[in-house]
């Protein structure tokens, strides 16, 4: 809709201008930053940042309602740089304007409601919200589209003729940082860190096929990330992983979202995320505690984090009650079907420590925030029964939702609730796992027996060896043919057992 026919008062709001003081914050020193340069961590004490905005409070004159207002009329804008993350421009990257937005379609996923069969079996309401419906098959590209965006931002402003963009990834994050790159035609270039047979095929092959440069190092994602962690510190590049505020800037609109998509009303949402690196749960949870504070919605929903038991430190953190005694330790890793999770030292837990202990406060009680352990066995049974019921979860979405279950079962899960799963990345690029299983092929260290009702594999027709039979290079004769479709049909109907 064009813009002139918005109502009166919305006119002039609906269309966002470049605001706000933006500025980079270390969490245990507090010291500020200007975001005018590319920081990653702390000049001063190596800690990780986050972004604040100085003028936040200017955004609360607007009363929640009007915000409301805003986002569900802006929804009906052509433009593009509205049509993605960038709707809620105000709350996630304000100071850009419009022109150094990048939109390749990320954003706005649909959540698709269990069917009764698959509540039933959980025990509630939920939706899954498929965020391997953007553009590289990941939610990754919501915090790739902030960092991109921004870079293009910087590139223009200090007249920048090159720049490296370099991450470290369990796949999603090089597919995104590729996909994202190879855009540009103004001199971003890429190269991915990748632990080398720890991404699936199609992992690998989309940075490939994005022309980036895939640089595979022995290890496992935390070796990767200390070695591109090194070459930020010493080379002129720009690191696209999370440690990157920008990445969960972006990341923030998966929150934004769903309050849309339920009409703000989040009193009796949970919301499950899978927690690797633990960049999204970070912006899962500013994402709520910004829309509380500018009253756009009025009620928190709870927050679940869910990790498996092969790479488990944020769960083991919170076993401990008391705040004051909680020590974290990494953890060393082990296979795991939600690879993408498959991490021992997440980047961002002092962020996550800092946020959950004011969303807690601010929700309440400790109920607000939990974080659930699940098996690996668990896993893959969710992703395939959440799959067999129209669903395209990835493994970490089957995480989410074993998770989701294992809460339910233990009572602490009200029954007004209603779940939104994150789905966080495409079935498609986890298919291997989906193979293993249904061929029993786990390695033993997963610890996985596939369940014989929820296995899967072609049955290969055989017809007598009387009857001529399709080959390469031979065309039937047409009584062949006949004969061959009849026999064939005969045997399907035997297979299926359809009555003639
Ligand atoms: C990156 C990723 C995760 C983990 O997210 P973090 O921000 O690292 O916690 C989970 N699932 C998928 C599919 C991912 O790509
Ligand atoms: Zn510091």
């Amino acid at each position: 809709m064009k813009r002139e026919y918005f109502p009166q008062d919305l006119k002039d709001l609906i269309m966002p201008s470049p605001s706000g003081k933006y500025f980079y914050r270390c969490l245990k020193c507090k010291s500020e930053f200007d975001i005018g340069q590319l920081l990653y961590v702390c000049p001063e004490c190596k800690n990780v940042l986050l972004i604040y905005d100085k003028e936040w409070e200017r955004l609360k004159k607007i009363p929640g309602n009007k915000w409301r207002e805003i986002f569900d009329y802006r929804s009906m804008l052509n433009i593009l740089a509205l049509k993605g993350i960038y709707r809620f421009h105000e709350l996630l990257g304000s100071v850009l304007p419009l022109d150094a937005i990048i939109y390749l379609g990320e954003g706005h996923t649909p959540i698709v409601e269990s069917n009764s069969r698959l509540r039933d079996w959980v025990g509630r309401r939920f939706y899954f919200k498929n965020d391997g419906q953007n553009p590289s098959a990941s939610f990754k590209d919501r915090g790739m589209a902030s960092a991109f965006s921004y870079l293009n931002y910087l590139m223009k402003k200090n007249n920048w003729k090159q720049v490296l963009a370099v991450c470290a990834s369990t796949g999603d994050t090089s597919a995104s940082a590729a996909l994202y790159a190879s855009y540009f035609s103004n001199g971003i270039k890429s190269a991915v860190l990748l632990p080398k047979g720890k991404v699936t095929p199609q992992q690998l092959g989309q940075p490939l096929g994005s022309g980036a440069i895939v640089i595979e190092l022995p290890g496992v994602f935390d070796h990767c990330m200390k070695v591109v962690e090194y070459l930020s510190d010493h080379y002129p590049v720009a690191l696209m992983n999370s440690k990157n505020s920008w990445r969960i800037l972006g990341q923030e609109s998966y929150s934004y979202e769903i309050a849309q998509q339920f009409d703000y009303d989040t009193e009796d949402l949970v919301v499950v995320v899978p927690i690797g690196n633990a960049g999204n749960i970070t912006a899962v949870l500013n994402g709520f505690i910004k829309l509380y504070e500018l009253e756009i919605i009025k009620t928190l929903p709870t927050i679940v984090g869910v990790q498996s038991e092969h790479a488990n430190p944020v769960f083991l953190y919170y076993l401990e009650p008391n705040p004051q005694k909680r020590v974290f330790r990494p953890v060393t890793v082990k296979p795991s079907v939600a690879q993408a999770a498959m991490i021992g030292n997440p980047v961002s837990m002092p962020r996550v420590i800092e946020l959950v202990e004011k969303y807690r406060e601010l929700f309440g009680n400790s109920e607000g925030f939990m974080v659930v352990e699940v098996t690996e066995q668990e896993i893959m049974d969710s992703m395939i029964i959440a799959n067999r019921n129209g669903h395209i979860a990835c493994t970490q979405g089957g995480e989410c939702l074993a998770g989701f279950k294992k809460l339910v079962d233990a009572g602490k899960i009200g029954k007004e609730k209603i779940g939104v799963l994150d789905a966080t990345a495409h079935a498609l690029k986890f298919s291997v796992f989906q193979d293993k299983y249904f061929n029993d092929s786990f390695e033993p260290e997963y610890g996985i027996r596939p369940k014989k009702n929820l296995k899967n594999s072609p049955v290969t027709l055989s017809l007598p060896s009387t009857i001529a039979q399709p080959q390469q290079g031979k065309e039937l004769s047409p009584d062949e043919l006949k004969l061959f479709v009849a026999e064939a049909a005969k045997k399907i109907a035997e297979i299926l057992e359809l009555e003639g």
